[in-house]
């Protein structure tokens, strides 16, 4: 079995006691594909070296991160089309808009949004969009985007259902972790109704623990909770579940 976590921050320093030990835990609970998203320039480095160590397993994104977007984003956006000329990447992400945490740079947060899906649509490669309190900004973005070259996936889907069709129209798969495990979490009442052929799977590790673990430090082996939860919507066995979304993660990321 096969499960792949499309989103997982596992070069965080929230892992730097014990990063090999829980990465061989996922392993273990066959969890062997792991997508990484760049945040920003400060954790670069940690995100190479950690592609470099397990370079079977780690598949890297770049991008700017939103709640990175600061009154310097100019340069951070410069570093990260230079590593877009100079290195493989998979996807450019996480990129979006974030309003929970600060509204003082919503327009520049369009503004690295715009740009970075433009990168993308050049590169022929897929977006992975963070969004947070920010769907009517995210999709008036994507409507003016939409099109052939517009792909990805929307990271930690929230919404609602009609939120979820939307966001599929715009070619986009929908990111499931731990939230689809919590009683307040509401997607997991009408995911059913959503193709699994929309869906990926993630943890966005050392976020975002799924039930049992919820409030704890999230990490890829956690996926199985998910993938556990997603049995019951669904009505598959784990290991279709399993095949069904790495499948979709390889329609997505091109590996
Ligand atoms: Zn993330």
């Amino acid at each position: 079995m096969i499960i792949t976590d499309t989103h997982t921050h596992l070069y965080s320093t929230q892992f730097d006691e014990d990063r090999d030990e829980m990465i061989q835990r996922a392993l273990d609970a066959g969890v062997s594909r792991f997508f990484l998203p760049a945040i920003d320039s400060e954790t670069h480095e940690a995100m190479f070296d950690l592609a470099a160590q397990y370079p079977e397993n780690m598949f890297l994104m770049m991008g700017l991160h939103p709640t990175s977007v600061k009154d310097n984003y100019l340069e951070e956006l410069k570093q990260v089309e230079n590593y877009l000329d100079t290195k493989k990447f998979y996807a450019i992400g996480e990129i979006g808009i974030d309003l929970y945490w600060d509204k003082t740079h919503l327009k520049e947060q369009q503004e690295a949004f715009r740009t970075q899906i433009r990168w993308a649509k050049e590169r022929k490669l897929p977006i992975v969009i963070h969004c947070r309190e920010a769907f009517d900004e995210i999709f008036e973005i994507l409507e003016e985007e939409k099109g052939e070259g517009l792909y990805g996936i929307f990271h930690c889907f929230s919404g609602n259902l009609e939120q979820a069709k939307q966001a599929i129209s715009y070619n986009m798969k929908l990111g499931i972790g731990g939230v689809v495990t919590f009683k307040n979490g509401k997607i997991d009442k009408f995911l059913g109704e959503i193709p699994i052929e929309n869906i990926v799977l993630e943890t966005d590790a050392p976020y975002l623990a799924p039930t049992p673990k919820r409030g704890k430090r999230n990490e890829s082996s956690y996926l199985s909770f998910v993938v556990d939860k997603l049995v019951d919507i669904y009505g598959l066995s784990p290991e279709e579940i399993a095949e069904i979304t790495t499948k979709n993660s390889k329609d997505v990321f091109g590996i």
